[in-house]
């Protein structure tokens, strides 16, 4: 039977007498409207593997969320692909991570940000909680202390709340709720690092992106290629490393999962022509969280594994 709008009246008297039909109609208008939700759930789109976590934590169900870097993806030095440049142009919020971190993509987003909302949650932060790597230039990597990025929800709350103002006290409750939870993984964390020997509390890896989370858990951090991997490591940054390791006597020295090993290998070539092997103490999750399936795929996850591998690894025999 089609539906005629001509017929009120008799279309009322046929429903109540078929209320089956009447059911189905109901059932229709409600997948009619769960769809139209579905349309109408507004679409973010996060730089990194990191910010899209953030906003997930924040946002829950609300709202779509993408990433432009997917995990194991180097930030530094990504160039945006024609494809990138079209996601960028139709998503309603833009959110990045900032102080540089997006190297290469920071012109498209400036420019992105003349017509849509574009906004960096790691430039909210407390500017005198931030390490200065040169003059007016911070070092990006502050999701590696959790209780420095427990301030960041609330400058994704209110990202949030900009495209969707109907979720403003959601996102606000859940942006508590999470910086809560951040607070006490940060206390969970120094408490594992301290099981660490004091002297071995030295941290060398692959490049510079563990200075807040060194500053913040009481670990000596040196990097072989200074705070982003656009910089190249020179024979002398390895010499001086080396020297590091073999006077201190470090038992194990780390990998990340965002940048090439390279270097790391270099380190451990020559720490064993000194006499002094050093081994691979593992993986650690930088730039990145882990993909699916990895048990990484949050920023508190990642935090615990980074920990787990850095407390195993230094704990190792020398
Ligand atoms: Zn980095």
């Amino acid at each position: 039977m089609a539906f005629d709008g001509s017929k009120p009246v008799w279309f009322g008297v046929w429903c109540v007498r078929h209320r089956w039909i009447g059911g189905l109609v109901a059932v229709g208008l409600v997948a009619c409207q769960a769809r139209a939700a579905d349309r109408t759930v507004p679409r973010a789109l996060a730089t990194t593997t990191v910010v899209a976590d953030l906003l997930r934590q924040v946002a829950g169900d609300r709202v779509a969320i993408d990433t432009l870097m997917g995990p194991g993806i180097d930030p530094h030095g990504y160039k945006a692909t024609p494809r990138d440049a079209d996601r960028l142009a139709r998503a309603e919020l833009v959110v990045a991570s900032g102080l540089h971190l997006e190297g290469k993509l920071g012109e498209l987003l400036a420019k992105l940000g003349r017509r849509t909302r574009v906004v960096a949650v790691a430039e909210s932060l407390p500017r005198d909680r931030l390490l200065e790597v040169a003059p007016g230039l911070h070092d990006p990597h502050v999701w590696f202390d959790a209780r420095l990025w427990s301030l960041a929800p609330p400058a994704a709350a209110a990202a949030l709340a900009a495209v969707d103002p109907s979720g403003a006290d959601t996102y606000r409750e859940r942006a508590r709720d999470y910086a809560s939870r951040l607070e006490r993984l940060d206390d969970e964390l120094r408490a594992r690092v301290a099981t660490i020997p004091p002297d071995r509390r030295v941290l060398v890896t692959a490049h510079d992106a563990f200075r807040y989370f060194g500053r913040a858990y009481g670990i000596e951090v040196v990097g072989v290629q200074g705070t982003s991997t656009e910089s190249e490591a020179g024979i002398a940054d390895i010499n001086r490393l080396v020297d590091l390791i073999v006077t201190r006597k470090l038992p194990a020295v780390f990998v990340e999962t965002s940048v090439s090993d390279r270097n790391v290998q270099a380190l451990q070539e020559g720490a064993r022509a000194r006499g002094q092997p050093v081994a691979l103490g593992g993986r650690l999750y930088s730039d990145s969280l882990g993909g699916p399936g990895s048990g990484a795929e949050t920023l508190e996850a990642v935090l615990e594994a980074n920990v787990e591998t850095i407390v195993a690894g230094l704990a190792g025999e020398r």
